[in-house]
C-alpha cells in the first residue's frame, strides 16, 4: 500500500515583530511525502527551511493550513493529543552539541525518549529493556557501547551526531527531519553521516526530510526536492530532473554556484545578484523577480503560480526553463 506520508497543505507562518510589523516565514506552502521517500528541503539561508520543518512537526505553532499525518490531521491537535504521535515523527538538529545536556552520560540522553514514553501497551520500560534497546540502538548508529558512560564533550561532532540520530531513533519513528544534520562537519564526516542515515533508511524503512543549503548533499540522498525561495516553494519534483533541468532560475542559480564537478552544470549559467529580500516586506508578483535574469515586466506584477510541468515536477515561474506542454 502506498498511502501519504504526510501531507500538508497552504501552510502559513507568520512572525509578529516588535515594531507591530508581520514577517512571513511560509507563505502557502503544499507538500505531500510518501513512506520510504527522502524530499530535500533546498534554500537560502533564512527562506523558511528550519520554520517548515519544526511546523511540519507542530513543534512550532502555525498561522494556518492543514498537516495530516499517517491519516490523521494533527495541525489542530493540543500537545496532549500529539503526544502519542511524537514518537513517530523525530527531528535531528544542525548543532550536535546544542542538543545533548553536556552533563548527563550518552546512555541516559538515548534512553530518555524511552524513559518518557510510554510502551505500545501503555506501560513504562523496564531497565532490561531499556538496555537492550540501547544495545540496538547503538549497533545501529555505529557507536560501541562504551560510549553509553561517557559525556558528549568526549565526542567529535560526527561522533555526536550519531548519538543524536540514536536518541531520534529510540521511539523508532516513522518520520525524520533532519534540519542540516551535517552542515557543520566536515566534508568526509559528512560523507559517513550521509551514507548513515542512507543505511538506516533502508535498514528500518524511515522516511526523511533533509534540510540542506548544500545541493551536493541534497543529491546524495533526496529523492525529491523542494527549493524554497523567501518562505514558498518554487520548484519541486525528482531529484534528478531538478538538479539536471532546473526549471526555475532560482533552482539554476543555486546549481551554478555549486563548485564544480559536484553537480553538471546547465548551459544558462544563472549567478545570483543581490542579497534576498527582507520576508518582512517580499518583492510584489513573483517574489524571485528582483534578482532574476530572466524577469519581464509582468513578473513585478502577477504572482506565478505553482505549475505542473510534462515530467511531474511543479514550478511557479512566468518563463520556466524547461519547455512548455
Ligand atoms: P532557514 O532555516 O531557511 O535558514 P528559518 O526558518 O530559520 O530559515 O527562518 C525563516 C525566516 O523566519 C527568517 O527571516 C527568520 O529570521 C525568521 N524567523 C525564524 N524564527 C523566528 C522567530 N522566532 N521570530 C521571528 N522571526 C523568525
Ligand atoms: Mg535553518
Amino acid at each position: 500500500m502506498n498511502t501519504t506520508l504526510l501531507h500538508a497543505e497552504g501552510l502559513r507562518k507568520e512572525y509578529k515583530l516588535p515594531r507591530g510589523q508581520t514577517l512571513r516565514a511560509l507563505d502557502n506552502i503544499s507538500l505531500e511525502i510518501m513512506p520510504g521517500e527522502v524530499l530535500g528541503l533546498v534554500g537560502e539561508s533564512g527562506c523558511g527551511k528550519s520554520t517548515l520543518g519544526r511546523c511540519l512537526l507542530r513543534l512550532t505553532e502555525l498561522s494556518s493550513g492543514t498537516i495530516t499525518f499517517d491519516g490523521c490531521d494533527i495541525s489542530s491537535l493540543n500537545e496532549r493529543a500529539m503526544r502519542p504521535l511524537r514518537r513517530q515523527m523525530q527531528m535531528v538538529f544542525q548543532d550536535s552539541y546544542a542538543s545533548l545536556n553536556p552533563r548527563r552520560r550518552i546512555g541516559d540522553l538515548i534512553a530518555e525518549p524511552l524513559r518518557v514514553h510510554p510502551d505500545n501497551n501503555g506501560k513504562k520500560r523496564s531497565s532490561s529493556t531499556i538496555e537492550a534497546r540501547l544495545a540496538e540502538l547503538t549497533e545501529l548508529v555505529g557507536l560501541s557501547t562504551s560510549a553509553l558512560s561517557r559525556y558528549p564533550h568526549e565526542f567529535s561532532g560526527g561522533q555526536r551526531q550519531r548519538i543524536n540520530i540514536a536518541r531520534a531513533l529510540a521511539l523508532s519513528p516513522q518520520l525524520i527531519v533532519a534540519d542540516e544534520p551535517v552542515s557543520a562537519l566536515d566534508v568526509s564526516i559528512q560523507a559517513q553521516i550521509i551514507n548513515l542515515f542512507t543505511d538506516l533508511k533502508e535498514r528500518l524503512g524511515l522516511t526523511y526530510i533533509f534540510i540542506a543549503h548544500d545541493l551536493a548533499v541534497v543529491r546524495q540522498i533526496s529523492t525529491r526536492v523542494a527549493v524554497m525561495y523567501l518562505g514558498a516553494i518554487v520548484e519541486q519534483g525528482e531529484t534528478d530532473a531538478i538538479l539536471h533541468t532546473p526549471a526555475h532560475p532560482y533552482t539554476a542559480a543555486l546549481i551554478a554556484a555549486v563548485p564544480e564537478p559536484v553537480i553538471r552544470k546547465n548551459a544558462s549559467r544563472t549567478l545570483l545578484r543581490g542579497d534576498v529580500p527582507s520576508p518582512v516586506s517580499p518583492p510584489s508578483g513573483c517574489r524571485f523577480h528582483t534578482r532574476c535574469p530572466k524577469a519581464q515586466a509582468d513578473c513585478a506584477i502577477v504572482v506565478p503560480d505553482l505549475r505542473p510541468l510534462p515530467d511531474g515536477r511543479v514550478v511557479a515561474c512566468h518563463f520556466p526553463l524547461v519547455n512548455d506542454p
